[in-house]
């Protein structure tokens, strides 16, 4: 129980780091508190009130047909037979703010009629006010725990880390041809992916964030080195840089990402945590999760571009609004692959990926799409495997570390 006690303390003290942090939190626990309460049976919420000293006053009957008209016109949905039956609560006018301002409630001398079916309305402030209240109050003791050494280092870590599969081993190294990106960039790629892919192509460029999140997802889906050298200067050269510039300036970044330079480290795709929580993209930028850092509109816009739906812009959009980007990512996967359900918990872009294959290759990994480039890529497959396998895929951990390190080698934008 103590071991529990401080696992939460310590993630509460972690989601004081930044703002976004605190409000993400927040909204997650009160969508947690409203799913459980509204699990509840009609007897045990009673209980619930009674138990948090919530126990609102439940007007009598008499009171009640008294009132009947006026409760039935303030209250939407509440005809007058229905009003009979439902039980109603007088609440201090401060606790119904929403109701009332909503319209939603009949007020008189200052109190509110709440019906049984609006109470968690009431439930939920009443638990926003006394969490946020929590909240302040052990922010007080955060600049202590900022200036211990020894904690810092682990609060800082935890906004990157990732405990799912690194996509730094591809078992398919070589399936993907350059053919293929195109198109698979409609059909397979997570948003962030695509919006990358689409500024490349458009630009013929990316600024060294967009670079390293695209790159390494491109190594992460199969891309061998030499296919990613190919891909990138074919792209640059057809904008502001030529290939001596492609060759001195870009091509021992992406050599470095495949550990084949510097510190020889088997770089490891971005994960969804890493890639919402760091390094927001700035004037110019592509990178970033377009769910997260796109302004509402344009992604609603960008979103209609794509053919999704009206009605799916518009579940996408609510869950954005509640910092839910994962889920509406996954709503994003299940409008464009025709699915009601995606099956599975989104947490990597790659991951993405390989389960948009799975869908519509009917279980099967990629197809090999025969060209000159692909073939010579699949010669090289096996040397590939074993350069990696002699260069093994560090921990995220180290990873983490180690990419800080080599941020400093994709200055040039
Ligand atoms: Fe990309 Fe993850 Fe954002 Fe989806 S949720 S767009 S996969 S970063």
């Amino acid at each position: 129980q103590k071991k529990k006690y401080i696992q939460i303390f310590f993630l509460i003290f972690f989601f004081f780091c930044s703002e976004d942090l605190r409000r993400w939190f927040l909204q997650q626990e009160m969508d947690l508190f409203r799913y459980r309460f509204n699990e509840l049976t009609e007897n045990l919420m009673q209980k619930f009130l009674e138990h948090v000293n919530l126990s609102f006053e439940a007007i009598g009957d008499d009171l009640k047909n008294q009132l009947a008209n006026e409760l039935s016109a303030s209250t939407p949905g509440f005809t007058l037979p229905k009003v009979k039956e439902q039980m109603y609560y007088k609440v201090g006018l401060a606790d119904a703010v929403d109701l009332f301002r909503a319209r939603r409630v009949f007020i008189k001398d200052g109190f509110a009629y709440v019906p049984f079916k609006e109470i968690d309305v009431i439930v939920l402030n009443n638990y926003r006010t006394k969490l946020s209240k929590a909240l302040a109050l052990t922010a007080r003791s955060l600049p202590s725990i900022q200036s211990d050494e020894r904690l810092q280092p682990l609060l800082n870590h935890l906004s990157h880390s990732y405990v799912g599969p690194d996509y730094s081993v591809q078992k398919n190294t070589g399936k993907i041809s350059l053919e293929q990106i195109d198109a698979l960039s409609v059909k397979s790629f997570p948003l962030c992916m695509r919006q990358l892919h689409r500024a490349l192509r458009e630009s013929h460029h990316l600024r060294h964030g967009g670079r390293m999140q695209y790159g390494l997802f491109l190594k992460g889906i199969g891309l061998t080195l030499e296919q990613a050298l190919e891909f990138w200067k074919k792209e640059f050269i057809r904008g502001k840089v030529d290939a001596d510039k492609f060759d001195k300036g870009y091509a021992y970044s992406i050599r470095h990402n495949y550990g084949k330079e510097g510190k020889r480290t088997d770089y490891t795709p971005y994960s969804c945590m890493k890639i919402i929580m760091s390094n927001p993209p700035s004037q110019g930028d592509y990178h970033g999760c377009p769910f997260r850092h796109s302004d509402p509109e344009l992604l609603k816009q960008k979103l209609q571009s794509y053919k999704i739906p009206p009605s799916g812009i518009a579940q996408v959009l609510e869950l954005v609004k509640g910092m839910h980007y994962q889920l509406a990512c996954q709503k994003y996967f299940e409008l464009t692959h025709d699915v009601d359900d995606i099956g599975f918990s989104l947490n990597h872009p790659n991951q993405y990926f390989t389960e948009s294959q799975k869908l519509l290759n009917g279980g099967r990994e990629p197809k090999k799409e025969f060209s000159n480039s692909g073939n010579f890529q699949q010669k090289n497959n096996s040397q590939e495997s074993i350069n990696s396998s002699s260069t093994p895929a560090s921990s995220n951990e180290k990873a983490d570390t180690e990419l800080e390190g080599l941020e400093a080698y994709f200055t040039e934008d």
